[in-house]
């Protein structure tokens, strides 16, 4: 009946027009339909529990104001209580400033998206007046390597010559050395992928970030596995530590509520997402836009 939360708070706070403050009684409706917007968007039912009770501190006690309708006004203090989760509106952007050649590698589950990303945001890095050198080092799935060779010409941006009768680990301290011979500023590393995490995966991880000293280790993140998304994010990061997420496929109608909680379980913050298969749909991640999201 309602299309989003607003609404909903809306008419959940006609009866507390007129009342002074919000008190633990009269918000309880209000945050119980928070509660169910953000279940509804994917958010993992333990940071939606902490969330709400941190939103219910904030709001009893404070005057309902005259200037705002009272739904409006708990909207306003969700939406800045979720803007703060994410970790407000810092410059989530990479880091870069190290001595040349950067090093970024992406890790994920196979489907995930890695490879497009690698794609995307060595095009990004281009407009950055960087020069990315994009290497293959998935020898498991066949066609792998050749998927990022078909991206890097497409793109117009070199790619290492991965075989796939190599180690992976020798193909990124290879590729490191030739990012340094050559010219080539940062290195994006497409490493291997899985359909879940498994200890031989997380083992060569561990191999390739011992030799090859990436600045970043970005989790590409498929917006539409929703809550199996922060589970795999967990697991990666208590073997990796991932420093930054990329929420991919978020222009399909998953409503985002995952970044939130791999950003709580992992402190990693999303640096970008993905919009779409095209290699120019890559954005630079905005928290306000996806709290609006969440939000309806
Ligand atoms: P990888 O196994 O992690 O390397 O994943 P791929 O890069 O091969 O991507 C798997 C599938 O997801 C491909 O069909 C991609 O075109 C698609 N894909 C990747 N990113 C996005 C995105 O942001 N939006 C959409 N709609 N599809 C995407």
């Amino acid at each position: 009946m309602f299309d989003n939360l607003s609404d909903k708070l809306e008419s959940v706070f006609k009866k507390l027009r007129g009342q002074g403050v919000m008190t633990e009684d009269n918000i309880k409706d209000a945050l119980r339909e928070v509660r169910l917007a953000l279940l509804e968007a994917d958010v993992n039912f333990k940071v939606v529990k902490d969330f709400v009770e941190n939103v219910r501190l904030k709001a009893v006690g404070t005057e309902v104001m005259q200037s705002l309708a009272p739904g409006q006004q708990v909207v306003r203090i969700v939406h800045d209580e979720l803007i703060t989760l994410m970790g407000g509106d810092q410059d989530n952007n990479l880091d870069l400033a190290a001595k040349p050649p950067v090093v970024l590698m992406l890790v994920g589950l196979q489907g995930a998206g890695k490879t497009t990303t690698c794609g995307k945001l060595g095009s990004w890095l281009r407009k950055q007046k960087r020069r990315p050198l994009l290497v293959p080092a998935d020898v498991y799935r066949p066609a792998a390597i050749e998927q990022l060779k078909t991206v890097g010409r497409q793109l117009n941006i070199d790619v290492f010559d991965s075989q796939t009768g190599q180690e992976p680990v020798d193909i990124c301290s290879a590729a490191v050395r030739f990012a340094e011979l050559n010219g080539f500023d940062t290195v994006l590393l497409d490493t291997a992928g899985r359909h879940q995490i498994d200890d031989f995966l997380m083992n060569e991880l561990e191999r390739i970030k011992a030799a090859a000293q990436p600045r970043e280790i970005l989790f590409v993140a498929d917006a539409m596995t929703g809550q199996e998304a922060v589970t795999v994010a967990g697991g990666f990061n208590d073997r990796l530590g991932i420093t930054g997420v990329i929420l991919s496929k978020l222009d399909g109608d998953a409503k985002g509520g995952a970044a939130l909680s791999i950003k709580a379980v992992t402190g990693a913050p999303v640096k970008f997402v993905g919009l779409g298969e095209k290699l120019d749909a890559l954005e630079v991640f905005h928290p306000d836009r996806l709290v609006s999201r969440i939000l309806g």
